[in-house]
């Protein structure tokens, strides 16, 4: 039987004890068990996402959760600032534009952040700036901008800061209350351990006045129904049962384990892939000033056909990597370090990358990404 590992940025590997948990009958969801569990599950996120805040919980991707923020914070015609320098940042541009904001998009180069400076200038210039759209981990290219810098500067503006941290929350550091972060947005399929079903949405009482004052037309994705729903351990419509209930014994294994052990443990194997990758020639794709540890995203040799290889370790192997999107398509692959993953994954993923890229004719000495990344992890 061949393995099915995915070293990829969401869905991620999810662990046996939560996929023992999945495999449960079903319970009904308008039941007290069912409550306690919501109950669980608000807690344990307010204490991943590190915010007093309300987080709402929505049945939908990670997507649904960011169209929820648009939706409950912008009347059409309000001006909202989106960054742009990735595939989920264009996803900002694009809710944006579809709920009819005035929208200022702020283009940064791939691979590159956004800086403080550049938002504070655009703010200047738009005082009457609704909300600031930008990325925790832009999963597309690798990169993280200063959220704590951004949020300071936002902070003092009329505008509300919502950060997509969908595949960033549990796996790097964001303290929402701290750096002034009025909305986050996750899902239950990345740092959370868990198949796709749930997106979280937190607001702050500065957002919880835009949601209040929106004319923008909504339903199934009204925050304001949430909030009515949540103060009674409930949700406005059938939640995604299963992967709740699973979600409650995922968060008392991140409590267990500790977030910030869990962040040294992303930045360990990051190092390693990174060490590893260099060793035969894979250049880092995103400026390493701002690379996340969600993720790897490293240049493919041009000689290398970058989707072939992404296809063969998948279906040849059984591991699984991402390749690039857009503009990237074919020239990186992406290998992610979040979730349920050890030292051994990283490496069985750099061994069938070293095999395949051999077969496929890149000069290198085999094995010299697996020493590179060894030694990285033994390194103490
Ligand atoms: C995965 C991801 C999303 C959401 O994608 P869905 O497919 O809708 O779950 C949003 N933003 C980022 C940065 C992501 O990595």
């Amino acid at each position: 039987m061949k393995r099915n590992l995915l070293l990829t940025p969401g869905p991620t590997q999810v662990p046996p004890q939560l996929c023992e948990v999945l495999g449960r009958p079903i319970i009904h969801h308008r039941t007290p068990q069912f409550q306690d569990n919501i109950k669980q599950v608000v807690e344990g996120l307010k204490e991943v996402f590190q915010t007093k805040n309300d987080v709402y919980i929505l049945t939908s991707s990670g997507s649904g959760g960011m169209e929820a923020a648009v939706v409950n914070l912008l009347s059409p015609g309000d001006k909202a600032i989106a960054v742009d320098g990735g595939k989920f940042g264009e996803r900002w541009v694009e809710l944006c534009q579809t709920y009819k904001a005035t929208t200022i998009v702020h283009k940064v180069q791939w691979g590159k952040a956004p800086t403080a400076a550049e938002i504070k200038s655009l703010l200047d210039a738009n005082p009457d700036t609704k909300a600031v759209f930008i990325t925790l981990a832009e999963t597309s290219t690798g990169v993280t901008p200063d959220v704590k810098a951004i949020g300071a500067v936002v902070k003092e503006t009329k505008a509300v800061l919502v950060v997509d941290a969908v595949s960033g929350l549990a796996v790097q550091e964001i303290k929402t209350d701290e750096w002034f972060c009025d909305v986050v947005v996750s899902g239950s399929h990345k740092g959370l351990m868990l198949p796709p079903g749930l997106a979280f949405v937190s607001a702050s009482p500065k957002a919880l006045d835009l949601i209040n004052k929106s004319s923008a037309p909504r339903y199934y994705f009204d925050l304001r129904e949430c909030k009515k729903a949540q103060e009674k351990a409930d949700t406005p419509f059938t939640p995604a049962i299963g992967v709740l209930i699973a979600l409650v014994e995922s968060l008392n294994m991140i409590k267990k384990d500790g977030l910030q052990n869990m962040f040294a443990r992303y930045i360990h194997l990051a190092k390693a892939v990174r060490a590893g990758c260099a060793a035969i020639g894979l250049d880092l794709y995103p400026d390493p000033a701002c690379s996340t540890n969600v993720l790897t995203a490293v240049r493919i040799p041009a000689n290398i056909d970058g989707e072939k290889l992404v296809k063969t370790m998948r279906d040849t192997y059984g591991i699984t990597v991402a390749g690039g999107q857009d503009q990237l398509k074919g020239k990186v692959i992406r290998m992610a370090h979040m979730g349920a993953l050890d030292e051994y994954d990283i490496l069985t993923g750099l061994a069938c990358l070293e095999k395949v890229l051999h077969q496929m004719g890149h000069k290198f000495e085999l094995g010299a990404a697996l020493t590179a990344a060894q030694k990285s992890l033994n390194a103490k």
